[in-house]
C-alpha cells in the first residue's frame, strides 16, 4: 500500500485520498481536509471540484465558528451511488439497497428453491438473483446507472468467484456465481463469506480502523433451517480493519475446532473430518436437551473456545454474536471480561473489548455492500476507472 499503483495519476490519488476521508468520516471543511491529508488548500479545492463534477460529494452546510466567515463543509452525496447487498442464507435470500453512507434504503426477503438449487445451483442462483435484483431496483425507482453493482454474502468457504455451502448439501461442492451473474446482470459483483462481511459491517459502524495492529474477532452462532434447526458456528478475523482470508479463502472455522483433546463422546459422525468438532458437539447437546434452556455444557464450550482465541490472537475487539443462544450472551461476555482482566495482570495480554453486535440485524447484506464499495471505490485502479466513466 506504500507504493504508488501504476495506473493512477497524482491527480486521481489526491481525489481518492480526499474521497476516502469523506467516505469514512463526517462532512469536513477544506482546511480540515488539507490538515488530515497533508495536501495544500488549492490541491484540496481542485480534488473537491473533480469529485463534485462526478456527483460523488456535495456541499453540506457550513461549519460553525465563533467569528468570521463560516467555511463550507463537504460530504458524501448519498443520492449518487447505490449498492445492492445479497445475503444467501440458503434457503433464505435477503436483498437490500444501501446508499454511499452504507445506510439501508430498501430491503426484501424471499426463498430459494432447494430442488432447483440441488440440480443446478449456478443456474438457479443466477436466474433468481438477476430477476430479483432488477425488479427490486426498478420498484424502488432507482436508476440502473447509479448502481455500483452487487455484493454477495455466502456461508461457507468463498473463493475464486464461487462458494462452498458446506453444511447445506450432502456432498460439498463449489458453486460458481460471480462470472455468470455478472454476465447476466451486466454489472460488477463481489463475493464474500457472510461472517467476514458481518465483521466488516460492525467495524464500519464502530468507526474506521486506522491502527494496523488492531485485531478484531467475530464469533458467531446462528440457527438455520426451520424444520430441523441446526446451529452453525463460525467466525472471522480482521487485522488493521481488513478481513484476513487465509490461503484457502476462509479462515476462522471456529465451529470445527476441537471440543476436547480426546474424542468427545456420543457425537454423530461429523462431515468436516474432525470427529471432535465443536459444532457437532453443540448440535448433539441440543438434541439431548429438553429444549427449555441452553445446557451449561454449551455455555462452557463456547466460553472456552473464545478464551483460546484470546491466547492465539491477542485481539483488541471480540464481537460475540450468539444469535442462536441470546440468553447466554451476557453470561459469556461477563465471564470473558473477568478472564481478560486477569490476563492483563498475569501474562500481559489484555485491553480487549468484548461486546455483542451493535445492531440487531444480523443479515450480512450491509457488509456485502461495504466489501463491494471497498473494492470498487477505494481501490486506486477501480477509483480511476470510475472517475473516468461515471456521470460524464
Ligand atoms: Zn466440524
Amino acid at each position: 500500500m506504500n507504493t504508488l499503483p501504476n495506473k493512477i495519476t497524482r491527480k486521481r490519488l489526491n481525489q481518492l485520498n480526499i474521497f476516502r476521508e469523506l467516505y469514512f468520516g463526517s462532512a469536513l471543511t477544506k482546511k480540515e481536509l488539507s490538515k488530515i491529508t497533508n495536501l495544500s488548500t488549492p490541491t484540496v479545492s481542485k480534488a473537491l471540484s473533480g469529485l463534485s463534477s462526478r456527483k460523488l460529494i456535495k456541499e453540506k452546510g457550513r461549519k460553525d465558528i465563533p467569528t468570521g466567515r463560516k467555511p463550507k463543509k463537504y460530504g458524501l452525496n448519498n443520492n449518487s451511488i447505490y449498492g445492492l447487498g445479497v445475503d444467501l442464507e440458503i434457503p433464505d435470500l435477503r436483498v437490500a439497497i444501501y446508499n454511499l453512507s452504507r445506510r439501508m434504503v430498501a430491503s426484501k426477503g424471499t426463498y430459494l428453491d432447494m430442488d432447483k438449487l440441488r440440480k443446478n445451483p449456478t443456474d438457479h442462483l443466477t436466474e433468481k438473483l438477476s430477476r430479483i435484483l432488477k425488479d427490486f431496483v426498478r420498484d424502488e425507482g432507482l436508476d440502473m446507472n447509479s448502481m455500483l453493482g452487487a455484493g454477495i454474502a455466502a456461508s461457507g468457504v468463498v473463493k475464486d468467484g464461487g462458494f462452498r455451502p458446506f453444511s447445506r448439501f450432502e456432498r460439498s461442492r463449489d458453486i460458481e456465481l460471480k462470472k455468470p451473474l455478472e454476465e447476466k446482470l451486466g454489472f460488477r459483483t463481489s463475493l464474500g463469506n457472510d461472517l467476514d462481511l458481518q465483521l466488516l459491517s460492525q467495524l464500519d459502524r464502530l468507526g474506521h480502523v486506522k491502527d494496523s495492529n488492531h485485531v478484531a474477532l467475530y464469533f458467531g452462532a446462528r440457527l438455520s433451517g426451520k424444520r430441523q434447526p441446526n446451529v452453525r458456528i463460525g467466525g472471522s478475523i480482521a487485522i488493521g480493519g481488513e478481513v484476513f482470508r487465509g490461503t484457502g479463502g476462509s479462515t476462522c472455522e471456529f465451529g470445527h475446532m476441537s471440543v476436547t483433546s480426546e474424542s468427545a463422546s456420543g457425537l454423530p459422525e461429523t462431515r468436516c473430518g474432525n470427529s471432535n468438532c465443536l459444532e457437532s458437539y453443540i448440535n448433539a447437546e441440543i438434541k439431548r436437551d429438553d429444549g427449555f434452556s441452553v445446557p451449561p455444557t454449551i455455555t462452557r464450550a463456547i466460553e472456552q473456545k473464545i478464551k483460546d482465541l484470546v491466547f492465539a490472537f491477542s485481539p483488541s475487539l471480540i464481537i460475540v454474536d450468539l444469535d442462536a443462544f441470546p440468553e447466554i450472551s451476557d453470561e459469556i461476555i461477563h465471564e470473558l471480561d473477568n478472564f481478560t482482566a486477569k490476563l492483563e495482570n498475569t501474562i500481559g495480554l489484555g485491553g480487549v473489548q468484548i461486546r455483542k453486535p451493535l445492531n440487531k440485524d444480523r443479515s450480512a447484506t450491509r457488509g456485502a455492500v461495504i466489501n463491494h464499495f471497498d473494492q470498487s471505490l477505494l481501490d486506486p485502479d477501480s477509483f480511476s476507472t470510475l472517475m473516468e466513466n461515471y456521470n460524464q
